[in-house]
Formats: C-alpha cells, structure tokens, sequence
C-alpha cells in the first residue's frame, strides 16, 4: 500500500517512520523546503528518540521518502494522512484549521480514484464532514472516503506509542474505508491492540475527551497538592493510595507547575468552544483550564515566597524548559510561563535544558542559557526545577548547595529526596510534599 503523509512534524514523521517500519511505501510531505532537505539528509529537525535511526533505516530500505511536491505524493497515494498541525486562533480557542484546508485544496486535483483520506491531526467535531464536502465540490468525478484517526502518541515516547498503541481508533462511514484502515494497521494491531471502529464524528471527540479527561486528572491533583501543603499530608501518597485502585490508575497523578505542551492547552479551548456551539457546558473541563491558568501565577509566588517574600533583583537558576522530559518542545511549557511571570516580577533568569534550548534560543532571546545544569545555578539566589529530566533527580547535592549563593532549591516536579535536600543543607520547597527535618517530616502548616 501507497502511503502520503502530510505534514513533518511530531506526528507526521513518527507515523510515517512507523508505517515504513510496518513494511509500507510512505512519501512524507511538508512545504518547508529546509525541512524536507535535511530530512533527505537523514538530519530531523526534533528531538524524538529512535526517530532518527528508524527513519534513516526506512530511507535506506527505499520505504520512506521525503518531498515538498505534495501533488506527485497525491497521485500514487492510495491512503493520504492529513497530520499538519492545529494550533489554537489567537482570538477565542478556536482550533485554526486553515493548514487542513489548505492542503485539502492543494491535493483534491490529484487524488487517485478511491484514495482514503485520514484526517490524524487533531480536529473538532465536523471537520470530516467539511472536508469531505470540500473536496465533493472540487471532484465530484472522483470516488473517495474521509475517515477519521487520531492521535495519542505523546512527545518522548513517541515510536513507543506508535508502535504499542494502548488502542487505535478509526471513524469511518463506510465498510470499504474501515477494511483498508484495519489491514493498514494490522502489522501493530497483530500485538493484540485494540481497535475501536466508530462513526467518524464519534471518533473525532474520542481525541477531544480523552484530553479533556486527562487535563482533569491533572487539575485535581494539583488542587489536592494545594490541600496537602495546607493540611500537612503528603501528595505523593495520596497519589499512590487513590492511583493504585484499577477505577483511578496512577498515570497523570504527578502534582506539578500545571499541564502545558502542544496538544492539550489548545485541545481543551477547542473542545469548550464545540460545546459552547453546541449548546452543551462542560463545567469540569472548565474548572480544569482556569485552575491550570491560576496554578502557573501560583507557582511564581511558590517561588517567590521561597525566596523570602519577592525575587526583585534575585538571580534565579531555572532547569528546564521542555513541557515534559523526552522532548525539546517547549509550546505552552508551564516552564516559559513561569519563567516570564518571574521576569515580570523582577528576577533575573539563567536557564538550561538538556533539549529544549535551541528552541529557546530562538524564541525567548532575553532568558541567559547555561551550558549544564551546574553553570546554570552557579551565584543563583534559588535553583527551580521545571521539568523532570531524569537528569536533575540525579544532581549533586553538596555541589548544588556549594554553587548556590543562597541555598534555596523550588522543586516543582518533586524529583529530589526532600530529605537529601535537607541533609546536604539546602532549603527545600517541593509541590505538596511535607517539608524535611532529616529524619522526620516536619509540616510547614499554613493554618497553624
Ligand atoms: P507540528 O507543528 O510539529 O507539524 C506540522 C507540520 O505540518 C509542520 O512541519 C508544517 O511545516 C507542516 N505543514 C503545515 N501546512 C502544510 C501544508 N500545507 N503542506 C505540507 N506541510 C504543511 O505539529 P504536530 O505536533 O505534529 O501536530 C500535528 C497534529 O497532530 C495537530 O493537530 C496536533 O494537535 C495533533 N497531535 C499532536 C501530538 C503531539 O504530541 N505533537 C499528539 C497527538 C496529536
């Protein structure tokens, strides 16, 4: 089978290198011509590991190729996933759709007749029933199906996913499209995992839901964080002892600086502006955005009181910038927001991150960048821990404490051992985590 991928970001090269990997002919297609000329050079242009190697492999096996020309990828095609990117419109959270249509438009002369047309990106509710109106009015020659698959890799793991799905979803609205979905997929679904095959706007909010589910999940635990710190309980164990029954499970029960990255800031605006134009308000998901936007300001303050009431003119050590550990995708990260709330209220930032810095580079020239984590913290006033890099659970803390000039450590991921902290004599403030004396757990009551 003939595959067309559109679009080389996250999602279009992991599918298209996984695809490949399942023993397809994939043409991967983008409109930036740097990024397809340095694809072709076996060079991608994000971090995401086995990506590369997998990639080269399949290009190598002449499985996988790389084009800007999305016409010639078109025509051969015999499926043609849509994975451009959704971002959220400036105004409003509307998802701006525009890079959908457009190549909607681009590659409606050029189908093959009764090519399958896979909308992957992450799109609202209609979005397959527009498109497949769009392109009856410019072919109505021509016989052909939209069908609906999302996504829910997740950046870092993201060949994993792709290749062990925990399920796929397929909505489609006719046998023959479902068929060709199942067989494309057969080579990973052989793994025993689980397909759903459902209407395809059924499909399209399964993406939306099963976000908006996870961003809850978050939101709590991060308002449970809050309590612990005011009651005196530990919100590592509250996680543990609710995550371990099979009805909660003890994924996205990590308390932290709040949910940030590409998909689910801009999922959740999405899915909240369809139910509004529905008619339908969906209260916990409301709850769940406005508690994430109040815990970043939050946690500015965490910091700020750590440093003794203000962080005016204090010089602050930030690890971490990525959203989450894995990835040097820093879109919505908790991190920047942080770190631009601090700079607001006066404090001078040096940062480092063992991805995310190219990035950052580009997008945030105004942050200091440090070449490893110790440069970073070297002089600083607080060190502040961002994003959980297996890395930064494994500092040395009697070098930490000699580096800093105050011994002040915010650790918002409660990667390090309060304990160890305390021992190697630095000041430690974690996410609802009782504070320690050494041996025993003290409690910083805000009631008392
Ligand atoms: P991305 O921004 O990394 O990549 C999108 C790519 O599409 C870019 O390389 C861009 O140049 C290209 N593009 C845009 N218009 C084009 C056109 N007309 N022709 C050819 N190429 C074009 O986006 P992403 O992170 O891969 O996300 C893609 C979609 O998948 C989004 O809808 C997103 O919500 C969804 N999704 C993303 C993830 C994730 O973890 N990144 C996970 C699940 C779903």
């Amino acid at each position: 089978m003939n595959i067309a991928i559109i679009g080389c970001g996250y999602v279009g090269l992991v599918s298209g290198g996984c695809f490949a990997s399942a023993g397809w002919t994939v043409t991967c297609v983008d409109n930036e011509p740097a990024k397809i000329g340095s694809l072709r050079q076996g060079r991608i242009p994000i971090y995401e590991p086995r990506l590369e190697e997998m990639l080269r492999e399949n290009m190598r096996l002449e499985r996988l190729s790389f084009t800007t020309e999305i016409d010639a990828a078109v025509s051969s095609a015999d499926v043609v996933f849509i994975a451009v990117g959704t971002p959220a419109l400036p105004a409003g959270g509307q998802a701006d759709l525009s890079h959908v249509f457009q190549v909607v438009g681009q590659m409606a002369g050029h189908l093959c007749e009764g090519a399958v047309i896979v909308v992957k990106s992450t799109v609202p509710v209609g979005t397959g029933d527009e498109i497949e109106r769009q392109l009856r009015r410019l072919r109505p020659d021509a016989r052909f199906a939209v069908v609906s698959n999302p996504e829910f890799l997740r950046e870092g793991a993201a060949v994993e996913d792709f290749m062990r799905p925990d399920r796929i979803v397929i909505g489609a609205e006719d046998n023959a499209s479902k068929r060709l979905m199942l067989r494309l997929y057969h080579p990973i679904t052989l793994d025993r995992v689980p397909v759903v095959v459902t209407r395809r706007r059924t499909s399209e909010l399964i993406k939306y839901a099963a976000n908006a589910f996870l961003v809850s999940k978050i939101t709590f635990i991060n308002e449970m964080a809050d309590l612990c710190e005011n009651i005196g309980a530990d919100i590592g164990d509250v996680a543990l002892g609710i995550g371990l029954d099979h009805r909660i499970g003890c994924a996205f029960l990590q308390a932290g600086p709040g949910y940030g990255g590409s998909c689910f800031p801009k999922d959740t605006m999405a899915l909240l502006e369809t139910a509004r134009s529905f008619g339908t308000h969906l209260r916990v998901v409301e709850a769940a955005v406005a508690g994430n936007e109040a815990r970043k300001r939050g946690m500015a303050l965490k910091v700020a009181e750590a440093c003794g009431g203000s962080v005016r003119g204090r010089r602050i050590a930030v690890l971490g910038l990525a959203f989450k550990p894995g990835t040097d995708d820093i879109r919505e990260s908790p991190a920047i927001t942080i770190i631009r709330l601090l700079q607001g209220d006066g404090a001078e930032i040096v940062a480092y991150d063992p991805e995310g810095m190219t990035r950052i580079r580009a997008r945030a020239g105004h942050v200091l960048l440090a070449n490893d984590a110790y440069a970073c913290m070297q002089g600083a006033d607080a060190l502040v821990i961002l994003t959980d890099w297996p890395e930064f659970s494994e500092l040395d803390l009697n070098r930490v404490k000699a580096l800093l000039r105050e011994p002040v450590v915010v650790d918002l991921r409660n990667i390090l051992s309060p304990e160890k902290a305390s021992a190697a004599g630095l000041a430690y403030v974690g996410v609802g985590r009782p504070v320690s004396d050494g041996d025993n757990h003290i409690w910083s009551l805000a009631a008392e």
